[in-house]
């Protein structure tokens, strides 16, 4: 047995954890196995990638089969990370369609949660641009499915976080780009109001994502900095970016050698960091920049195992997306209730989502709001509060961030969670994939 946790590192699990060394090997095990769940880089934020009993690693799954330079369409294990996808086609003129906050996620567990980037509401989830998987089921079988073929188990395998069998390939679409180059604008959203209208007059916007600062009250309630982005053209570049046409995607530049004390993130360095940042970004309000892919998309991966500033006891993300009607209020009510308990974060992203085709798939049209909290006594009543908030809005938490929502708030957020269980028995009858989310949540 291993202790297993995930990004967060909070919750922490025994788990026995087994690596098949390729796809050939994960039916019959899938077949020898019960209350497992496949795990990919183990980026997920709380307990969805681990395993009641045991814990199946996809990393050893990570050959890109082929790639077809007219159409941008990948065919790749599903342990393979879209960091490495990255690294091979970005100099050859390809991108992902979608990419999270990380480049250290697996295509595999990128379909599992369908993903969503700053351009949710432009280009759909991560799961929007899969042309078909290979998943391998509970009985020792390999499935196909697709938009045409076997489509409901498509669907509720998008989204599905690992839930309907273990996914070994995908087929994929890559977008093309000219450089490697991000055209970046940043507006200052004075207050909540001011930071939504932002998004709504730049809805034309490829990317688009807000860092809020939530500790500002009162009148600065919600402000934020909001940064647009466009891939950038050969000809818009300086000469010095245009003689390097893609730059180089690297690795973590700094690292946290050790867990660090709970007192370091307390709210008057995080008030501190929160103000210097905010004046910072301001001052560059207006200008156009151009920044490589790399920083735009992946800021933190610059910082290695960052996970480790929230001390010994780890953290958890609370991320809600509100539906655009009640958005407005409701977000207003949450950054009300965390400015004045205090101890946010300085880690607050506000985004815009569209409508999402999952049984699963966490995205509706609306505001996502995400923020990282040090777990201390207090906290967990604290953001049960929020959910309330949430679900009174008619919005959902994000399966692949969470540790803790009840049973109430997962049901009240997924209206199509009875089409996701009947084709979870039809696959799995005696529920013997397992991780402890589904355990958690009676998934
Ligand atoms: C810094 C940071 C920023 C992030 N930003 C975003 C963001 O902007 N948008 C967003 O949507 N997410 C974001 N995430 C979350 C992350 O993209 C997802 O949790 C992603 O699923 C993690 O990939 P992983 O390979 O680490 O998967 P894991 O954490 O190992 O697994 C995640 C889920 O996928 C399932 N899974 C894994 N592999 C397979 C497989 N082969 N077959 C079936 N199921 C599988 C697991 O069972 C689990 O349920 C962020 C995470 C971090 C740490």
């Amino acid at each position: 047995m291993t202790l297993v946790h995930g990004w967060g590192r909070y919750p922490v699990y025994e788990s026995e954890v087994c690596a098949p060394s390729s796809s050939d090997e994960v039916p019959a095990l899938a077949k020898a196995s019960t209350d497992f769940v496949a795990r990919g880089a183990g980026r997920s934020y709380g307990d969805a990638a681990i395993g009641t009993v045991r814990t199946i690693s996809t990393r050893a799954l990570d050959r890109v089969r082929s790639f077809d330079p007219a159409t941008g369409r990948i065919v790749a294990d599903a342990g393979v990370l879209l960091a490495d996808l990255i690294r091979t086609f970005l100099p050859q003129g390809f991108f992902p369609k979608v990419v999270p906050g990380t480049r250290f996620v697996t295509i595999g567990a990128a379909i599992a949660a369908d993903i969503h980037g700053k351009n949710h509401h432009r280009a759909g989830g991560f799961g929007d641009h899969v042309e078909s998987l290979l998943l391998a089921t509970v009985d020792g079988g390999v499935l196909r499915a697709s938009r045409e073929e076997n489509s409901d188990v498509f669907w509720a395998t998008i989204g599905g976080m690992g839930l309907t069998g273990i996914i070994l390939e995908a087929t994929l679409c890559f977008q093309r780009v000219e450089t490697g180059w991000i055209r970046q604008k940043t507006i200052v959203g004075s207050d909540l109001a001011a930071t939504m209208a932002v998004f709504e007059a730049n809805s034309a916007a490829t990317y688009s994502v807000a860092w809020i600062d939530g500790l500002a009250r009162g009148a600065k309630l919600g402000r934020s900095l909001i940064y647009l982005g466009e891939h950038a053209k050969r000809g818009e570049l300086d000469n010095k970016a245009a003689n390097r046409l893609f730059p180089e995607i690297g690795h973590p530049r700094l690292s946290i050698p050790f867990t660090l004390p709970n007192f370091v993130l307390n709210p008057i360095s995080v008030a501190a960091f929160n103000e210097a940042y905010f004046r910072m970004g301001a001052r560059k309000a207006g200008s156009r920049i151009v920044v490589g892919a790399d920083p735009y998309f992946f800021p933190l991966d610059g910082i290695g195992e960052w996970n480790r500033i929230y001390g010994r006891r780890g953290f958890v993300q609370h991320q809600c997306v509100i539906p655009d009607k009640t958005a407005a209020s409701a977000l207003s009510d949450m950054l009300d209730l965390i400015t004045r308990r205090g101890d946010a974060s300085f880690l607050a992203v506000l985004k815009k989502l569209g409508p999402a085709q999952g049984l699963l798939s966490f995205p509706l049209e609306g505001y996502t709001l995400a923020l990282d909290f040090a777990v201390k006594p207090g906290l967990f009543p604290f953001l049960d509060a929020l959910d309330k908030i949430v679900v009174k809005a008619g919005g959902r938490l994000y399966l692949a961030k969470d540790s803790r929502q009840s049973r109430a708030t997962f049901e009240a957020g997924y209206p199509a969670l009875e089409r996701f269980r009947q084709v979870r028995r039809a696959l799995d009858p005696s529920g013997r994939i397992s991780s402890r989310l589904s355990q958690r949540l009676g998934l």
